[in-house]
C-alpha cells in the first residue's frame, strides 16, 4: 500500500495518511445545496474529492465515500440570518421546495457523471435524516445548547478550542470567521449557531418537522455532523469541502461532533479543503464565483460553447487543489488541446497493443521491486539510463516506463500533486519503447487516478461543437471532401470558395493541423 501524504487543515501540515480502520478509507464530502444549479467552482470541489477518492483506491484502500445533498436548512447566509435557500428558490419559481430539490439534484448528478466523478457509496439526502438530527440535537441539548425565540442554539464556549480549524483566534482568522457571523439577539457568544430553527409563529414552511423545540427545520451544520456520523461512524478518516467551509461550517460541525462524542476529537481525523476557482473577466463578472448572485457559469455553459466536460476536469487537475485556479476560456481551450494530445497518443498506443496491459504490468512490476543488495535491478538500470550511460546494458525485460509510473505515484502521494502527475502521464506517452502492452497497462492505472477516460475517449469526441452552430458535422465533412477533390483537380477557385463558405458558417479549416483536427467551429 502506497503512503499518501495529505495536508490537514486542522494542523496546517502535511502528514502521512494513516487509516483508522486498517486498509479502509472513509471520506465525507460536503455536497451541493440544491436550490439552484451548481457552478463550475462547485464542480472543482467535487473533482478534488473524486481525485482524493481515486488516489485512495489506487493506493489500495477500500474506499467508503459519502456526499450529501442539502435539500433543507442552508440559509442565504452561512450563519443564521436570512431565508432558507430552498424555500426562497421555491417561492421565486412558484414550485414546491421538494420539486426544486429534485430538479437541481438531477442536474447535479448529470454534471457529476459528465465529469467522470465516481458515484460515492452513499448520496445522503438531508431530509431523509431529520429524525436522526433531532435525536442528535436532543443528546447534546442539555449540556451544550440554549433556546431562543428563533430556535435551539449551540453554545460554542462548551467545547474545547472552538474555531481552531478557522484559526479564529488569530487576526486573519477572526476576519474570515467572525466577519461572516450574523448577529442574532440573545446569543451568548457571537459564534454560537442554530442547530434547530423554529418556524416563526404564524408562518408555515414547506419543509418543517416537529421537535422538542417546536416545529421547524434543522440547522445546516447539524446535517453534516449527523450524516457523516451515521454513515461513517466517528471518528472517520477525511472530511472535505471548499475552503469557505473551513471558516464556519466545519468549525460548527466539529463543535457538534465534540459535544456528541464528549471528546476533544473533531470527528474526522483529517480536514481537507480545496481552494477557489476564480472566474475573472467572464461576462463582466469578477472575483470568486458565487451562486448567490444569481448569475454564474455552470458546466452546461461550457458544453454549449462546444467544450467537452473532461477538458474542464483536466483544467482542474492542472492546478494544485490548494491553489486558486483562474478560469478563462483561453485556459479551458488550452486544456482541451492538451487533452486532445493525450487522447491522440493513447489512440496510437492502442493500435500497437497486442495483449492485456494489466497482465503486462503485473509481470513487469515485481522485477522492478526485486532487490539486489537493497536496490532492484531495474532501479539501478533506471539510474544508468536516466544518466545517459550508453555503455550500460540493461537487464532483460527492462523498460524505463515503470520508473515513470513510480514518479506518478510519488506525485499523487505528495498531497495529490496532480499538475505533476498529468505531466508525467504525458511524458510516458511521449516515450519511445517497445513494450506497448506495458505502457498501456500503466496508462490504465494512471487514468484510474486522473479520471480522464483516456482509454475510451476519441479525438472526435473532443471536437468543439457549439450548441448554436447552424452547420452540421456531416455538412462540414461533405464540404471538406468536395474541397479536397477541387484541390486535387487544381481547381483553386472552387477550393477557396468552399473554404470561404465554411468560414462564413463559423468553421475554421485547419489544413495540416499536427493534431489531425481538420476543422473546428469558432467559439
Ligand atoms: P454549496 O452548494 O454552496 O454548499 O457549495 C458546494 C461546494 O462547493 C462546497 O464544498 C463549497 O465550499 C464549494 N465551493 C463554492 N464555491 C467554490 C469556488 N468558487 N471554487 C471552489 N469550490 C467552491
Ligand atoms: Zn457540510
Amino acid at each position: 500500500m502506497t503512503t499518501l501524504k495529505l495536508f490537514n487543515s486542522l494542523t496546517r501540515e502535511l502528514a502521512d495518511f494513516e487509516p483508522i480502520h486498517p486498509g479502509e478509507a472513509r471520506v465525507y464530502t460536503c455536497g451541493p445545496t440544491v436550490y439552484n444549479y451548481q457552478h463550475i467552482g462547485n464542480m472543482r470541489a467535487y473533482i478534488f474529492a473524486d481525485t482524493l477518492g481515486r488516489a485512495l483506491t489506487h493506493a489500495g484502500y477500500k474506499l467508503t465515500h459519502v456526499i450529501n445533498i442539502t435539500d433543507v436548512g442552508h440559509l442565504t447566509s452561512d450563519a443564521d440570518a436570512g431565508d432558507d435557500k430552498m424555500e426562497k428558490a421555491a417561492s421565486a419559481a412558484g414550485k414546491s421546495a421538494w420539486d426544486i430539490a429534485k430538479h437541481y439534484t438531477q442536474a447535479y448528478w448529470a454534471d457529476i457523471k459528465a465529469l467522470n466523478i465516481r458515484e460515492p457509496a452513499h448520496w445522503s439526502i438531508a431530509t431523509d435524516y431529520v429524525p436522526k438530527m433531532i435525536e442528535f440535537a436532543k443528546s447534546i441539548a442539555d449540556q451544550h445548547c440554549y433556546e431562543l425565540e428563533s430556535g435551539l442554539y449551540f453554545d460554542t464556549s462548551t467545547v474545547p478550542d472552538y474555531g481552531r480549524l478557522a484559526r479564529a483566534t488569530t487576526d486573519e482568522g477572526q476576519n474570515n470567521h467572525m466577519g461572516r457571523i450574523d448577529p442574532v439577539p440573545g446569543k451568548r457568544q457571537p459564534a454560537d449557531f442554530a442547530i434547530w430553527r423554529k418556524t416563526p409563529s404564524g408562518e408555515t414552511r414547506q419543509m418543517e418537522w416537529d421537535s422538542p423545540w417546536g416545529r421547524g427545520a434543522p440547522g445546516w451544520h447539524l446535517e453534516c455532523s449527523v450524516m457523516s456520523g451515521a454513515l461513517l461512524g466517528f471518528p472517520f478518516d477525511i472530511h472535505t469541502g471548499g475552503i469557505d467551509h473551513r471558516e464556519i461550517h466545519h468549525p460548527c460541525e466539529i463543535a457538534q461532533n465534540q459535544a456528541h462524542e464528549n471528546s476533544a476529537d473533531t470527528g474526522a481525523r483529517i480536514w481537507m479543503h480545496n481552494n477557489f476557482l476564480i472566474a475573472k473577466n467572464i461576462e463582466g463578472r469578477g472575483g470568486k464565483m458565487s451562486k448567490s448572485t444569481g448569475e454564474f457559469l455552470r458546466l452546461q455553459v461550457l458544453i454549449d460553447r462546444g467544450f467537452h466536460p473532461l477538458a474542464f476536469r483536466l483544467l482542474c487537475l492542472q492546478a494544485h487543489y490548494r491553489s486558486e485556479l483562474d478560469f478563462s476560456w483561453e485556459n479551458l481551450a488550452a486544456a482541451l488541446t492538451r487533452l486532445k494530445r493525450l487522447v491522440g497518443a493513447v489512440e496510437k498506443l492502442r493500435d500497437q497493443v497486442t495483449g492485456d496491459g494489466a497482465n503486462a504490468l503485473a509481470a513487469a512490476e515485481p522485477k522492478f521491486a526485486e532487490t539486489d543488495s537493497g536496490k532492484s535491478l531495474f532501479e539501478i538500470a533506471d539510474k544508468q539510463v536516466v544518466a545517459g550511460n550508453t555503455t550500460f546494458v540493461p537487464p532483460e525485460g527492462y523498460t524505463p516506463y515503470l520508473s515513470k509510473y513510480q514518479s506518478f505515484q510519488g506525485a499523487v502521494s505528495d498531497d495529490l500533486n496532480m499538475p505533476v502527475a498529468v505531466a508525467i502521464t504525458q511524458g510516458l506517452l511521449d516515450m519511445k519503447g517497445d513494450s506497448p502492452d506495458l505502457k498501456n497497462g500503466i496508462i490504465e492505472k494512471m487514468d484510474s487516478v486522473l479520471g480522464l477516460n483516456l482509454l475510451t475517449l476519441t479525438r472526435k469526441d473532443l471536437r468543439i461543437r457549439p450548441k448554436d452552430a447552424t452547420i452540421t458535422e456531416a455538412d462540414i465533412e461533405a464540404r471538406l471532401e468536395e474541397r479536397k477533390a477541387a484541390r486535387a483537380a487544381k481547381d483553386f477557385a472552387t477550393s477557396d470558395a468552399l473554404r470561404d463558405d465554411l468560414i462564413a458558417n463559423g468553421v475554421e479549416v485547419m489544413d495540416g493541423d499536427p493534431l489531425g483536427w481538420d476543422w473546428k467551429l469558432e467559439i
